[in-house]
């Protein structure tokens, strides 16, 4: 059995692994693809001391760093149900697709998230190149140009207010009548000049050029009609869900499916720590993730050297 069995292999993941390995204790990783969602980034410019990367450098720099250390690595095995150990200290299952079972004293949960698409034709193909996720990471790449927020909630109005500050026009589309975000946000998203709402708006497409993404196209929802809007960015903001469905009923999760963790990372579980997208912490991004995956590995190392010698 491994001391520490750390499912997901993102930054999260690679950081509690290094921070376990190092204490010299047996460490196991199993991942669906080792990289995460850094494998689906381009440029990425607040890695801290790192001005600028790409995401598949950085994806193969964190498994390098990981076998720089005694880490037996299972890449491409997707775990499908955590059984939690029946007593304080005993040991956890987990349980891949493939039907094989392995065992830990201490397990850590990484499985990260992913952004919800709008599944029309165009957004796979202008990914990366105008069709973005996440504001705090590409939204200095659309200085001076036009952007388009999709979703009205609280990140999309977040989104929209933290970008009418770099780009020089945002509009804001939301399928429903209304927007359904805080009053607050709502307000100082109605203060800025250089911000339009469309609400009754269902996108249909994202357009390009073959290179870049020139407009979106959308149907009004009460008349049917349908609509172009020329711009050079698209920022999707319909969710981001937390892969853990394989998680129900093993450890306490949020409404929404986030890990509920503590602030030394543990779950609702003795022994079962999370770290990264996939739990509550606030702010999904990869050096908090790499911080919160240490901070969970040190938790589990301090929980096995409580334990009574076996
Ligand atoms: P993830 O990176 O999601 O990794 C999850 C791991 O778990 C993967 O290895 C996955 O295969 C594995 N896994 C999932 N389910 C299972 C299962 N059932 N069994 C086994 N393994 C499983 N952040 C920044 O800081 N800067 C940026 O510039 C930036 N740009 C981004 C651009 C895009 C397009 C995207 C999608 C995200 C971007 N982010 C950026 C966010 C950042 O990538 C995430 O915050 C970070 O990767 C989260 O790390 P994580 O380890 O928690 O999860």
């Amino acid at each position: 059995a491994f001391d520490v069995l750390v499912v997901g292999g993102g930054p999260a993941g690679a950081a509690a692994a290094i921070y376990t390995a190092r204490k010299g204790i047996r460490t196991g990783v199993l991942a669906e693809r080792f990289g995460g969602q850094v494998l689906d980034t381009m440029a990425i410019e607040n890695f801290i001391s790192v001005p600028h990367t790409e995401g598949p450098k950085l994806a193969a720099h964190l498994e390098q760093h990981v076998k720089d250390y005694d880490v037996d690595i299972m890449n491409l095995q997707r775990a499908d149900k955590l059984i939690p150990a029946a007593q304080p200290g005993g040991l956890h299952e987990v349980r891949l697709e493939n039907g094989a079972s392995l065992k830990a004293r201490t397990v850590i949960l990484s499985t990260g998230a992913r952004w919800r698409q709008m599944n029309v034709p165009g957004e796979d193909a202008y990914k990366n190149k105008g069709v973005a996720y996440c504001p705090h990471c590409d939204g200095p790449l659309f200085k001076g140009k036009r952007v388009a927020v999709i979703g009205g909630g609280n990140s999309g109005v977040e989104a929209a207010i933290d970008l009418a500050g770099i780009v020089a026009h945002v509009t804001l589309i939301e399928y429903d009548t209304d927007l359904r975000a805080d009053a607050v946000l709502q307000r100082k998203l109605a203060s800025l000049p250089n911000v339009q709402i469309i609400t009754s708006a269902l996108t249909t497409e994202v357009t390009g050029d073959g290179e870049k993404v020139t407009g979106l196209k959308y149907k009004d929802r009460n008349h049917g009609s349908a609509h172009e809007i020329a711009l050079e960015g698209i920022f999707v903001q319909i969710g981001l869900v937390p892969n853990t469905e394989w998680l129900k009923g093993a450890v306490g999760l949020t409404q929404r499916g986030e890990i509920e963790i503590d602030d030394r990372g543990e779950t609702s579980q003795a022994g079962i720590f999370a770290a990264g997208d996939a739990t509550t912490v606030p702010y999904k991004q990869i050096v908090i993730a790499m911080g919160e995956g240490s901070k969970a590995a040190l938790s589990a190392f301090d929980y096995l050297i409580r334990l009574n010698p076996a």
